[in-house]
């Protein structure tokens, strides 16, 4: 087989589409007729399904999940003079935002076998700032890959220090500890909506959901030039909305979304199960967490050995992230990084490698994929 014939791509959001076309083509000619694009009763109407699917008090969209991390902070009061710790081990949008803010961000390091944040680290640089940075003013944990950071210690070690947390939930619409949904688990969450998420619209959209509903009309106010009403800015604000277009077709995703993830679930455990008996160990998971399966990242030592021989095998491969944020080329040498110097993410970053998974993959597919594994 060519290089160049993937049957099974990594990520494929058009099948995503075409797995519910009947329902989004309807939902999207309904928003073209109405005649109202921006700010409407879809939104809103998708701000309240979502909020209470997840938990929560409210749910406020806005244009991306950079943006959606951005409003939290701002909504907290964050911004020039202060820190904000998060990890180097994620999206670059994480740390992204804290800058848009004008904030430090601090980067920690993982805890290997989840990789996400080391709440040990975290509480290290909360007793004991790092020499020249500002003061830690929030915590952003990142639910990475499907799967919960150590949330209820971060919370607990944050509470201590009166730092708040914003959960970063972009790649774990769903995943829960102990039943209890990611997202409300702090005062203020982030979520994205990016085509290949658990929960991916048809181009940009964002969300933040809250346990107050006074921080909901803050943010709400910041998304759209600080407006208290019509034309009448109270506060600084942004231009960052969710269309109606994607709102709708949200809608229509959202009521899938839980047997879509279930259905993440069985294709992870078909993985687990053909990796039975060879080198590589299928990821750890959280003893009581519901992984969700955003990616499902292996840890291999001969990395681009096996990316090859996949690619052979018609399969599609990701990395997900190839070079870790502190060490990218924009913030190499900039950024303040823990005590320990991020050792775990940089070899991490190494040896990550993330096989195909959404809930579109046929069962075929999800043979083809299982019986590369077994050659492994
Ligand atoms: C995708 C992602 C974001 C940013 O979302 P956008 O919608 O692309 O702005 C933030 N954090 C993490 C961990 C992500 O995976």
């Amino acid at each position: 087989m060519s290089a160049s014939a993937i049957s099974v791509p990594q990520a494929n959001p058009g099948a995503g589409y075409r797995a519910l076309r009947g329902e989004i083509d309807v939902a999207v000619a309904r928003v073209l007729e109405s005649g109202w694009y921006i700010l409407g009763q879809e939104v809103r109407a998708f701000e309240a399904e979502f909020a209470a699917w997840l938990g929560a008090t409210a749910a406020v969209g806005c244009g991306n999940g950079t943006d959606a991390l951005a409003l939290a902070l701002r909504a907290l009061g964050v911004g020039p003079g202060m820190s904000v710790v998060t990890v180097s081990h994620t999206a670059v949008a994480t740390v992204a935002a804290i800058e848009m803010v004008g904030a430090t961000p601090l980067l920690i390091d993982i805890e290997p076998d989840y990789y996400t944040m080391d709440p040990g680290e975290l509480a290290e640089v909360l007793a004991h700032p790092p020499a020249g940075v500002p003061p830690i003013r929030a915590v952003i944990p990142v639910h990475l890959y499907g799967q919960p950071a150590a949330i209820e210690p971060i919370v607990a070690v944050c509470r201590r220090h009166g730092v708040p947390v914003i959960e970063d939930c972009a790649q774990a619409h769903g995943a829960t500890i102990a039943g209890r949904k990611v997202g409300t688990f702090t005062e203020v969450a982030a979520f994205s909506f990016y085509p290949t998420k658990n929960l991916g619209a048809l181009g940009d959209g964002g969300m933040v959901a809250m346990r107050d509903a006074g921080t909901g009309t803050a943010i709400a106010a910041l998304r759209q030039y600080g407006w208290r009403s019509h034309y009448i800015s109270d506060a600084i604000g942004v231009n960052s909305r969710l269309d109606e277009m994607q709102a709708a077709i949200l809608r229509v995703k959202l009521q899938h979304l839980d047997a879509q993830n279930a259905r993440r679930q069985t294709i992870a455990a078909a993985y687990d199960a053909a990796l039975r008996g060879a080198s590589l160990a299928p990821p750890a998971r959280r003893g009581d967490a519901g992984h969700v399966f955003h990616l499902y990242v292996l840890r291999v030592p001969e990395r681009a050995a096996l990316q090859a021989r996949l690619r052979e095998a018609g399969i599609g491969t990701g990395i997900h992230y190839p070079v870790p944020v502190h060490l990218q080329p924009a913030y190499r040498g900039r950024l303040p990084v823990g005590p320990a110097g991020c050792r775990a993410t940089e070899i991490a970053a190494e040896q990550v490698l993330s096989l195909p998974i959404y809930p579109e993959l046929t069962d075929a597919q999800v043979a083809q994929v299982c019986e590369a594994l077994r050659r492994l």
